[in-house]
Order: structure tokens, then sequence, then C-alpha cells
């Protein structure tokens, strides 16, 4: 029943803020597939976005690249050994787990996506609960022609289960739910905090991992803050359940899980990452 109503409440504030919309052209977007299992009967992709009000800018200070604390673990430090050591890609259909194959050079590492050959997601092979995370990532220039979703996509998957958006969201408008920093078809960031393509964002979260009842449901919620380049996005914020693609937030009971970072699918150059560490907490 709490679930139900939990997610009552969503749909209905879904619901306010699409009242709200004003009326305009959208980009174009993936085609529009539904979905017709339980989480989401009948639904598109687009159900589940709003555009207004966009969050405003903020230009954030000027930040040397941090090191890592002493008690931290080094999940990436700009070395293939690194990416070898800590990281892997899992197939979520067959489980089968293998090297991590996204490319290391000159200290940063690029998504793959190339899937035929060792692209797609990577997940850290440690499981972690609460933490302190902090990542750099860079969105390259590219051509105007890429927008809103299909514009350097990627995300940090928090226990493998809940995505904070990464996206080139400098000048480029999308619904505010899917921008950086959002809690990605839940929650929009509180201001827009990005640098241009071609420079070094960072990201510290500070996540909460939730406690659940025998029955599944949240004993505890997760919650997460996000900073980004120094800017609070998200303040301590409730999250609802996993991020969906299409259809509302699910609880689904869940222990430690891995950092995942998303290979996107769109085909907008690759993003890179460095200097990736965590604090258990
Ligand atoms: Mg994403």
């Amino acid at each position: 029943m709490k679930k139900l109503f939990v997610l009552s409440i969503f749909a209905l504030a879904c619901g306010a803020m699409f009242a709200q919309q004003p009326q305009g052209q959208r980009p174009q977007q993936q085609p529009q597939d539904v979905r017709n299992d339980k989480i989401g009967v009948g639904m598109t992709p687009t159900m589940s976005e709003y555009w207004s009000p966009q969050p405003k800018v903020v230009t954030p200070g000027n930040q040397a690249t941090a090191s890592a604390p002493s008690d931290a673990i080094i999940l990436f430090d700009g070395t293939q050994k690194s990416l070898n050591d800590n990281w892997v890609t899992k197939n979520m259909r067959t489980q089968e787990v293998n090297p991590a194959k996204w490319t290391v050079k000159d200290g940063v590492m690029t998504v793959n996506k190339d899937m035929r050959n060792g692209g797609g997601d990577i997940q850290t092979k440690q499981e972690f609960g609460s933490f302190q995370l902090h990542l750099e990532w860079c969105v390259p220039e590219m051509d105007a022609k890429f927008t809103s979703q299909i514009r350097g996509n990627s995300g940090v998957y928090l226990q493998n289960m809940y995505e904070v958006q990464i996206l080139d969201c400098y000048n480029n408008e999308t619904y505010v739910n899917g921008m950086t920093g959002s809690l990605y078809k839940q929650t929009p960031p509180l201001v827009n905090a990005m640098r241009k393509p071609g420079e070094w964002q960072y990201y510290d979260i500070i996540y909460n991992a939730p406690v659940f009842n025998a029955d599944g449901t949240y004993k505890v919620r997760p919650y997460v803050t996000v900073i980004h380049n120094g800017v609070v996005l998200q303040n301590h914020t409730e999250i609802l359940g996993t991020t969906e693609y299409i259809g509302f937030p699910q609880v689904k009971a869940h222990g430690d899980g891995p950092i995942l970072l998303q290979c996107h699918g769109d085909p907008s150059p690759s993003i890179s990452f460095r200097n990736i560490w965590i604090r258990k907490m």
C-alpha cells in the first residue's frame, strides 16, 4: 500500500508539472518505444519527462584538480592498471563478467560504445553501501546536431540502482529531470553549473544507502547529495526508487552494490573520466 501511495503521489506531482508545461517544440529524440510490462503499461518515454521550469544557470568557480584524501579507495588514477584492477563489464542478461575495455590514454579513460569490441557500461568490482564519491568527467566538443539527451549522455549509478545523470547541459535544453545532476526521471538539479564542452567537470556525490523491511519496502529511504563543480545540485534528496527510462520509480530491495558508469547508446562522441575515488561511510 505504501509503495502504491508513493507512486500515486509521484504520478500526481508529474501531472501537475505537465499541466504547467508551456506548449512548444521539443527536440527529436529516440523512437518512442512503448513499455508494456507492469512498470509502465502503455507508457512512452516522454510521459515521464517534464521541461519547465529550467534551472537557472550558475557559472562555477575555478577549482584545481582534487587529489584523493588519505582514506579513499582509488577507483581510477589514470592508468590502465587501475582500470583493470577496479572495473569490469557485466552482461545484465547472462551475468557474464569481462574485463572493462574502455580506452585509457593520457591519464583519462573514455567510454567504449563499440558493443562488438567489449564496449558497454563498466562497474566497480567492489560493492559499496553509503559513500562519498569523487569523479571528474569531460564531454568533448561536438557538432550542434547532437541535442537534448543525445549529447554526451552518461551517468553514475549508485549501488547499480539509482542514476545521477551526466549530460552536456551547456546551452543544451532537455527535460529538467534528465539534466546533468538530476536524479534521472525523478528530481531535477537545483541549478545548472555546467562548464563548456572540452572542460573538465567535477562531481562529489554523498550517498546514504537504504535499509529495507522484510517485505522489500524501504525502512530507511536512500538519499543523495550531488555537488557539481563546487555547486550543490541535489541537497540530501530523497530517492523514490529506481531511475527508470520508461515508467515510474520501483522499490527493489538490494544490498551493497557497485558504482556503474553508463555507456549510453547514442551516436554522440564518447565522454571521458579521470580521478575517481570513493570513501566508505
Ligand atoms: Mg544517462
